[in-house]
């Protein structure tokens, strides 16, 4: 009857509590106050500053192992915690996943593909960034960015030191514009013991930089969504991960696979799992950090997760609970300020059964928005 500790309050920490209550564990979550979503779902809170070196060690003297579903806390801080209680993932990956120079620089390491980058730290190497990326180029806050947050791009010499000196003075990637024809991510669970078990490729669509729609399977070629599972699996053995992490890649025009960013625990656009899997990742997750065993991560049937976000789409929750075929998951939120995640929904299809577009907007129903392609 061990005690997981989750540090941060957010969905991804509720989800993976109530995955951890069906195995029997308690969850303890450290996070920011009484309200937050994770808070409403475990057994015990600390509540407090994720810095605060008192803060962090009653929550590790509480708990018998630490995970964590918001990856931006400090080296001391993780140092603090791995030196009280086991963590996973470990402070290392943390530290590589919070910083898109080292996270580049792993990847590079271990010959996965990403976009061109340059680091930025002054108008000097702005201007060589843009001398050898050319344009349109995007800028990003090396660390602290999400849901395109900490992001401008640039599209010609004219808006190169505007894009700049809005991001500035924090150190920046300066990354390639991806022409790509579809943005996929995979989940990956590896055990203590080593076994990796990789969820079926997501095809994944954004709206104003915030996950909107994710397919499962993703509308790829065999072939290719063995190259993207190949291509997690060696991320998370580089990495020598024991948890779950998130692998967000493009697919190029011409089949090449680059990735984009990796992220050390559940993932938005795993929430299909919920619905779709036997063991959904939150569960894998649950299994990882606390030496289970890892099933393989069936899936039994095709899926549609869409996000709501605040405060439009929570007008919807009378139509979306009174609506057949919509499996709700909501977060609890307060407050739905705009452009906050509030909950997502999942719908169903038989194996094989992803609809085209005009089905899958049909099947929303009165979250149906417009069709694309
Ligand atoms: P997340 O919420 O996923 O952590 P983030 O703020 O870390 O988001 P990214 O994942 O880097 O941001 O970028 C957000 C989205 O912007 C991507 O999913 C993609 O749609 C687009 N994007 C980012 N980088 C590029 C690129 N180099 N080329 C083309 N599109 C990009
Ligand atoms: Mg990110
Ligand atoms: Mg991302």
């Amino acid at each position: 009857n061990s005690v997981i500790g989750i540090v941060g309050g957010g969905q991804l920490g509720r989800m993976s509590a109530m995955a951890a209550a069906r195995l029997g564990f308690r969850s303890h979550v450290l996070a920011h106050t009484e309200d937050d979503p994770g808070v409403q779902v475990s057994h015990r809170a600390t509540i407090g500053a994720y810095d605060d070196p008192d803060v962090l060690t009653r929550f590790a003297e509480a708990v018998d192992v630490v995970t964590f579903e918001f990856e931006n806390v400090s080296a001391d801080g993780l140092g603090l915690l791995s030196g009280i209680r086991p963590v996973h993932p470990s402070g290392a990956i943390l530290r590589i996943s919070q910083d898109r120079e080292q996270e580049k620089t792993f990847l590079g390491s271990i010959g996965a593909e990403v976009a061109p980058w340059r680091l930025v730290t002054d108008h000097d190497s702005l201007r060589a960034a843009a001398d050898a990326l050319g344009y349109p180029f995007i800028l990003k806050t090396t660390r602290l960015g999400y849901d395109g947050k900490g992001q401008r791009r640039v599209t010609d010499e004219a808006g190169l030191e505007a894009a700049f000196e809005a991001l500035a003075p924090k150190p920046l990637v300066a990354e390639g514009l991806v022409d790509f024809g579809m943005e996929i991510s995979v989940m990956v669970a590896r055990g203590v013991d080593g076994t990796v078990r990789c969820f079926d490729v997501t095809e994944n669509r954004h709206k104003d930089g915030i996950l909107d729609l994710s397919f499962a399977p993703a509308r790829i070629e065999a072939p290719l969504a063995e190259k993207a599972r190949d291509l997690t699996r060696r991320i998370a053995e580089g990495l020598d991960l024991t948890g779950i992490l998130g692998v967000e890649m493009f697919v190029g025009r011409n089949g090449e696979v680059l990735v984009n960013e990796i992220a050390p625990r559940p993932h938005n656009s795993g929430h299909w799992t919920m619905d779709a899997c036997p063991v959904d990742q939150f569960e894998m997750h649950v299994r990882a950090v606390t030496g289970l065993p890892l099933p393989e991560p069936v899936r039994h049937s095709d899926a549609v997760m869409k996000n709501l976000v605040g405060p439009d789409d929570m007008a919807l929750w009378p139509e979306i609970v009174a609506a057949q075929g919509l499996i709700p998951h909501l977060y609890g939120k307060r407050m739905a300020r705009r452009g906050r995640k509030i909950g997502h929904v999942n719908v169903l299809f038989p194996r094989g059964g992803l609809p085209g577009e005009f089905g899958v907007q049909a099947a929303l129903g009165p979250l149906a928005g417009d069709a694309e392609d």
